[in-house]
């Protein structure tokens, strides 16, 4: 079967690629390994502003919006910043619920052109001056004149057609804490930034559903005893006999690296699957959902026969799109984190929290 485009990955690079696509007549499919709705660990929370790139009314599956950020360095020299404005507020959502409902709206705003399989793992893909050729594990074979590769921090495609070869990852952990409902209504309105509780790193608490939070931890050092650091992080952060229950799961964070070729002639590379997360908080959701849409547009331009972007001036403007509107933004964020983390944390503390 031949599509017009592949996409690779129901997290929000592919899903809101997908729904880009949605009002356009072109033939679409979307693969996914996993079970959909999936689970992916994940804090959940993303500033307002990734809002308006979504082209949909998301506010069915926000769960929360915080209003203060309590910021400690070390559990110490406590910082704290109250939003007035509600607008400004920082989302909170449930990855699985969120980034199904993305994939839903493609469906219903669409006109029939989406085809989604879930349950079934790209194995392989090839590229040839007209088409991209996929494999799938049920051993059928799908092309499309553009791929997504939109597979996530540890996705196959971008090594295997020879991009992305040095990359480099943060451990994290994350600990969903079902708490009381007492103590979740008292501290439902904050957000915790705990800087260098953890080392070249940092603890959050995000209460991200209803008695519910995502407490974790992330280094962009080497995980020594990340588990140990995570059990310390909660010991000193909830009462215990304020928690119910604590599910943990990791997932590694792409280290971005700010000159990295993100595209081939047919293949584009969105999201963690091109390392666009933030630097300094690992935030990934907003740059995934940007650099899906950025993706979207570019291929469809293409499609519409725009002489400007014919053959391998697509890459080129995929490339410049995403380094103006993303990567600019990452690689200023990049040379503050490289000295903080590592070697400064007294100046992380001066410039980045005291500011
Ligand atoms: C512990 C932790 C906490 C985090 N907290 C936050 C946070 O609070 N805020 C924030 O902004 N970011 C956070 N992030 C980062 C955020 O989760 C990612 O940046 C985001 O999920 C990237 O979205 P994506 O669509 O690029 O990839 P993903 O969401 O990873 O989606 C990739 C999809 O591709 C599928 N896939 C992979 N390979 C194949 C294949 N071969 N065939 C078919 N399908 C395939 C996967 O199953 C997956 O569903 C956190 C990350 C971690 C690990």
């Amino acid at each position: 079967m031949q599509y017009d485009v592949i996409i690779v990955g129901a997290g929000p690079a592919g899903a809101n690629a997908a729904l880009e696509f949605a009002r356009s007549n072109l033939e679409v499919l979307l693969i996914e390994k996993e079970s959909l709705p999936r689970k992916k660990p994940c804090g959940g929370a993303m500033p307002a502003s990734a809002e308006k790139l979504l082209s949909i009314d998301i506010s069915k599956v926000v769960k929360n919006r915080t209003k203060v950020l309590r910021q400690y360095h070390n559990y110490e020299k406590e910082i704290v910043k109250i939003l007035h404005d509600d607008t400004n507020a920082p989302i909170l959502i449930n990855r699985s619920e969120f980034d199904m409902f993305l994939l839903e709206q493609a469906r219903v705003v669409g006109s029939g052109n989406l085809e989604i399989i879930d349950k079934c793992r790209v194995v392989s893909v090839g590229e040839s001056p007209q088409m991209v050729h996929v494999v799938l594990e049920n051993g059928k074979t799908v092309e499309a004149k553009y791929l997504i590769a939109a597979d996530g921090a540890l996705g196959k495609i971008a090594p295997s057609i020879g991009l992305m070869q040095k990359r480099k990852f943060a451990p994290s952990l994350d600990a969903e804490i079902t708490t009381s409902a007492q103590y979740y209504d008292k501290h439902c309105d904050t957000m915790v930034m705990n800087y260098f509780c953890v080392p070249h790193g940092y603890g959050w608490i995000f209460p991200k559903d209803k008695n519910l939070f995502s407490c974790g931890v992330l280094t962009w050092g080497k995980a020594l005893n990340l588990n140990k650091e995570l059990d310390d992080f909660i010991a000193r952060s909830f009462p215990g006999e304020s928690i119910e229950n604590i599910e943990v799961s990791g997932y590694p964070i792409p280290i971005y690296q700010g000159t990295e070729q993100i595209s081939t002639q047919r293949i584009l590379l969105a999201g963690d699957a091109a390392a666009l997360v933030d630097p300094v908080s690992g935030e990934g959701i907003r740059f995934a959902l940007h650099s899906g849409k950025i993706s979207a547009i570019v291929i469809m331009e293409a499609l519409k026969g725009d002489t400007d972007l014919l053959s391998d001036s697509i890459s080129q403007k995929y490339q410049k799109m995403i380094d103006e509107e993303i990567g600019k933004e990452l690689k200023t964020k990049l040379s503050f984190a490289s000295l903080t983390f590592h070697s400064s944390p007294d100046m992380f503390y001066k410039i980045f929290l005291k500011r």
